[in-house]
């Protein structure tokens, strides 16, 4: 389970469709943006817009991206960890001459490094993400070829990744490579495809390969080619998928609450994978308290509906047993009719999938009426709850 989605084709149908149909398929892991790039004999173009998948579609009716007619592109959605979440930020990222595009998935843990190097020799970076120096020093490297670019690329990569790849001078390829994030391949007839899951390309074929840990694949219509980092062959397992497009976006599972419930621990190694730092401290930079404000808290309420109310009480024992403070866990719809004793050094923290839910944002607006603090954890960045906290 990671959050975000990655769509990769090479083959004979125009790219834009397949992408974007395949965008789709994997939008119910939500987002912050989307974007494509794709690549023909004219050269490359990106198309990419801050929100859900229907403002990149809306963007590709009004301003269809050349190159005509391509049948070669790659495409993203984002879940941002560097970088608020805009059009600037979203992903494809390009090198310096627009000639090379990258979609990431995962956290590059060294790119402060790479940017100030890169920087020092000339590249122009014009994001905030960990992802764009990725582009650049496929620029750097690019006269051997994108495949073989990719893999010295990656030699010079921490974190987690999964990175796809496509470039003005081989306009019938797609690189992608992995490290501890998935990376699927569909084998095609005269057509092959990249997905950060099957459920991106099962509308179109069952028979897939896994990649494995540290790969790189070069993805052509009739050929698939697999190294490992040290560009030696790899052994990759091939598989076919046995169920149809609903169940491969429920990964197999017969219902989402069953695929969610088996994707927790991963779920949240994902979620402090951006926030965990060099040195192994946790890293909240979203969190506007001063060490002061947060050493004078004396008691925490957690405040939730539903499912999120059920995970306030399992917080409740970590909170208790990590920050000894006592806490509190309350159904946001009692909540705010009860007058409970709320003062400054109080700290609520909502808990909202969405960031909408109504019965926790008037929890959110009587809290800070009574002046606490107030910390939202959601997972929509930008929703109203996120914003009023
Ligand atoms: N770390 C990258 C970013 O913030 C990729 C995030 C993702 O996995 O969508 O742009």
């Amino acid at each position: 389970m990671t959050m975000c989605g990655i769509v990769g084709y090479t083959g004979q149908r125009p790219a834009v469709e397949v992408v974007v149909e395949g965008l789709g398929r994997l939008e119910y892991r939500g987002y912050d943006s989307a974007g494509i790039a794709l690549v023909g004999a004219d050269g490359l173009a990106v198309e990419k817009r801050a929100g859900k998948l229907a403002n990149l579609r809306s963007a590709l009716v009004s301003r269809p991206v050349p190159p005509v007619g391509a049948t070669t592109g790659i495409g993203h959605t984002r879940w941002a960890t560097h970088g608020a979440p805009t059009d600037r930020n979203a992903h494809p990222h390009t090198d310096c001459d627009g000639r090379i595009a990258v979609i990431h998935n995962g956290i590059i843990e060294n790119f402060a490094a790479l940017r100030t190097e890169l920087e020092g020799a000339g590249h122009r970076i014009v994001s905030e993400t960990d992802t764009e120096v990725v582009a650049h020093l496929l620029e750097e490297f690019a006269a051997g070829g994108l495949m073989e670019a990719m893999r010295r690329v990656c030699l010079r990569l921490e974190g987690a990744f999964t990175l796809l790849a496509v470039s003005a001078d081989e306009p019938d390829v797609v690189v992608g490579a992995r490290r501890n994030s998935p990376l699927v391949v569909g084998r095609g007839d005269g057509e092959n495809f990249l997905g950060s899951d099957v459920a991106a390309f099962i509308a179109y074929t069952r028979e897939a390969v896994e990649l494995g840990q540290d790969q790189v694949v070069e993805l052509r219509p009739s050929k698939i080619t697999v190294v490992d980092f040290q560009g030696l062959p790899a052994v990759t397992r091939d598989y076919h998928v046995g169920w149809d497009a609903s169940a491969a976006e429920k990964d197999g599972y017969d219902h989402f609450m069953l695929k969610e419930i088996a994707e927790q621990p991963r779920a949240v190694a994902d979620t402090l994978l951006g926030r965990i730092g060099q040195d192994g401290r946790l890293a909240l930079d979203e969190m506007r308290l001063s060490d002061q404000e947060l050493r004078d808290i004396n008691k925490i309420i957690l405040v939730a509906c539903g499912t999120s109310y059920h995970a306030g009480l399992i917080a409740k024992y970590a909170i208790e047993h990590w920050a000894q403070l006592p806490c509190e866990v309350e159904v946001a719809s009692e909540f705010r009719y009860r007058d409970p004793i709320l003062t400054r050094d109080t700290l609520v923290i909502v808990i909202s999938q969405s960031g909408e839910t109504m019965d926790t944002l008037m929890a959110v607006r009587h809290a800070r009426g009574q002046r606490s603090r107030v910390l939202a954890v959601c997972n929509v960045n930008g929703s109203t709850i996120s914003r009023e906290s």
